[in-house]
Formats: structure tokens, C-alpha cells, sequence
């Protein structure tokens, strides 16, 4: 038999609630069987439907039900940070530097766990339809492929494209690839992390620095858009504004000056730890599939699955992923009140 006093027991405390915020109700006191809390449940449910609220979570002894209803997760970000606004593709894993900060550990030795050309066509042509507007690029060293032009190609076919590398391998056979990319879609992103080489090349080998300052000065000649994005460790958060300077010397415009912290992830010791729970996602596609966001695609804890295709699902499921953290955090917030 129901027992409306439990909805009573609600209205009340839902009364004495703040807008947004959850209430976890006994359903089982009273109560002498299973079907009889299985009616209450039934009933709580219809009276949220009707008046507006929303039942969160029913468990086999209490509910958990919302004054009002959730706020839009992904309404409240901005439309840039939205997951599936941009796609992230690791073309490669290998690397010719082998940086002792580097998120994925890539270095001469890793294996290339190669995307390749037929998922990147693929992944591409889905991301258009999927509604995604900027496609990136990111290894390893990505002109370590033989083929790099071409999977550029394929992507700036479709939408603006970022090609993220260190700079460093614009000679030859590599530099024609490079003069061979489509210079309207595409951004080369180059990573430099100090304005002198001591911090650059303590961090990713002897002559680092000279090399992709070369080869940002050769991107913007070839008439590239640039980007330089820095690795900061913790010592260096002081230099910023010097850094930022100097970017300006190199021709390097202030929207195209991407500055991070060190992430402990990969190779890295320390650094900022970043979790599914700490960070919004970035869709990440590696040659093992699905991740989180870039700065963790070798993180197990942040893979999210083994299905790349199709890609409109991937994006979703990282959509859905990413609000059930933030509505659990919001509970568990809830459940654990400082006073
Ligand atoms: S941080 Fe970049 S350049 Fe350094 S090893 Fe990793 S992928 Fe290579």
C-alpha cells in the first residue's frame, strides 16, 4: 500500500531546500515489503514529474530528488569548451626529442602506434558532420611521418586544421611536405617554452631551442599561421611576461601565445595533477581509441573507449561522461555539507 506520508516528508524537505540542490528521503521506513517501497518510489517519481522536480538517483531504501531541476552542465560552458567542439587526433607517438615533461612519454624509442590515413579520412570527414569546427593534430613529432602532408590534406579538405610540433625538422624531404600544406586552413603550432635556451633545452635536449626558433622564424616566412605554445614548470611561472615579450620580437601575436603549466602525466614527475573529474574533456583519438582530453591519452584512468567509430557516438559518450561527473560532484557535494 502507498504510503503518502513519504511525499509529505518531501514537499517538506524540499520546502527547506535551496533551488538546485538535492535531499536523500527515507522510502523504506515504515514500509513492509519490497513491492510497498517499490510503489513509494513509483509514486515519489510521479509527483516530481508533475510538480517540476527532478528524481536523481532511487536506491533500494531512499531517493535522491532535486529542488527543481539540473542546470544544463553543458550549457554553462563556454561554446568553445563544449566536448566535441574540437577534435583531437595523435598521429603518431614517436618523437625525435624525448622531453622529461612530455605528457604522452614519447621519445626516438616509443613505438609509433601510427593513426593512419584511412581512420584520419574517416575521422575527418565524421568530425564535419558531427559538428566539430577545428580539427588538431598532435604526436610525438608529427613530420615524423612520411606522409604528413597528406593527412594534413585531408583534414584542411574538411575543416581549419592545428598541427601541433616542435619546429625542429623543416630540412629537406620534410620541408617540402611542409611547403606542400595549405596555408589558408592550417595553424602550425610550435612548442618553445623559454626566451633563452637554458629552460628550453634543459627540459628537451642540447640545441632545442636554437632549432625551433629557426623553425618558427622558417613557418612565418613560408607564411604560416603560428602559434607557440610553452611548457611552464613551476620556476618558471616568473617569466612569463619576459617570454611573452620576446614571443612578440619572433612575430608571434598575443592570441597565438598559448602558456600551460606542467601536467603530471607521461615523463613528467610533478606538475599540476589533472583528472576526468578536474578536467573538462577535449575529444582525444589515439590509435587505442577514445581518451578524455590530450594532456592524458596514455592515462588508463582517462580512456574512455575502445570504439572510434562512429565518431558522433564517441562524442556523446564523452558528452554524457563528462555531466554525469559534474552532476555526482554536485551530489556528493550535497551529501557532505561543511556544517
Ligand atoms: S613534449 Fe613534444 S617534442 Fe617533447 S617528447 Fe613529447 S611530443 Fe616530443
Amino acid at each position: 500500500m502507498v504510503n503518502h506520508g513519504v511525499v509529505l516528508d518531501l514537499i517538506e524537505q524540499l520546502g527547506r531546500t535551496p533551488a538546485g540542490s538535492t535531499i536523500t528521503l527515507d522510502v523504506a521506513s515504515g514500509a513492509s515489503d519490497a513491492d510497498e517501497i517499490a510503489d513509494n518510489v513509483d509514486m515519489i517519481a510521479t509527483w516530481c514529474r508533475a510538480s517540476g522536480n527532478e528524481l536523481v538517483e532511487s536506491r533500494s531504501d531512499a531517493v535522491v530528488v532535486r529542488h527543481g531541476r539540473s542546470a544544463d552542465v553543458l550549457a554553462g560552458l563556454d561554446p568553445d569548451q563544449v566536448p566535441g567542439t574540437r577534435l583531437w587526433m595523435y598521429t603518431n607517438f614517436d618523437c625525435n626529442l624525448h622531453c622529461d615533461y612530455c605528457c604522452v612519454s614519447s621519445s626516438p624509442q616509443t613505438d609509433r602506434r601510427a593513426l593512419g590515413a584511412d581512420r584520419i579520412a574517416r575521422l575527418a570527414a565524421e568530425a564535419e558532420q558531427a559538428g566539430v569546427r577545428e580539427l588538431i593534430l598532435t604526436g610525438g613529432e608529427p613530420f615524423l611521418l612520411p606522409d604528413i602532408d597528406e593527412l594534413v590534406a585531408t583534414c584542411t579538405a574538411h575543416l581549419p586544421t592545428t598541427l601541433l610540433t616542435n619546429g625542429m625538422l623543416f630540412r629537406g624531404a620534410r620541408l617540402e611536405r611542409l611547403r606542400r600544406m595549405d596555408r589558408e586552413r592550417l595553424t602550425l603550432q610550435i612548442s618553445l617554452d623559454s626566451a633563452t635556451s637554458e629552460q628550453h633545452d634543459a627540459h628537451r635536449g642540447p640545441h632545442a631551442w636554437e632549432r625551433a626558433v629557426a623553425g618558427i622564424g622558417l613557418a612565418l616566412d613560408e607564411g604560416f599561421d603560428v602559434k607557440v605554445a610553452a611548457t611552464l614548470p613551476a620556476e618558471q611561472t616568473h617569466e612569463v611576461a619576459p617570454f611573452k615579450a620576446f614571443l612578440g620580437t619572433l612575430g608571434i601575436r598575443p592570441e597565438n601565445q598559448v602558456i600551460r603549466a606542467v601536467a603530471h602525466q607521461g615523463a613528467a614527475d610533478d606538475g599540476i595533477e589533472l583528472t576526468v573529474e578536474s578536467l573538462i574533456p577535449e575529444v582525444t583519438i589515439t590509435a587505442e581509441g577514445v581518451w578524455w582530453h590530450p594532456v592524458s591519452a596514455t592515462d588508463e584512468s582517462q580512456f574512455v573507449r575502445r570504439e572510434i567509430f562512429p565518431l558522433a557516438d564517441a562524442i556523446a559518450d564523452v558528452r554524457q561522461r563528462f555531466v554525469r561527473h559534474r552532476e555526482t560532484a554536485d551530489r556528493a557535494a550535497d551529501w557532505f555539507p561543511c556544517s
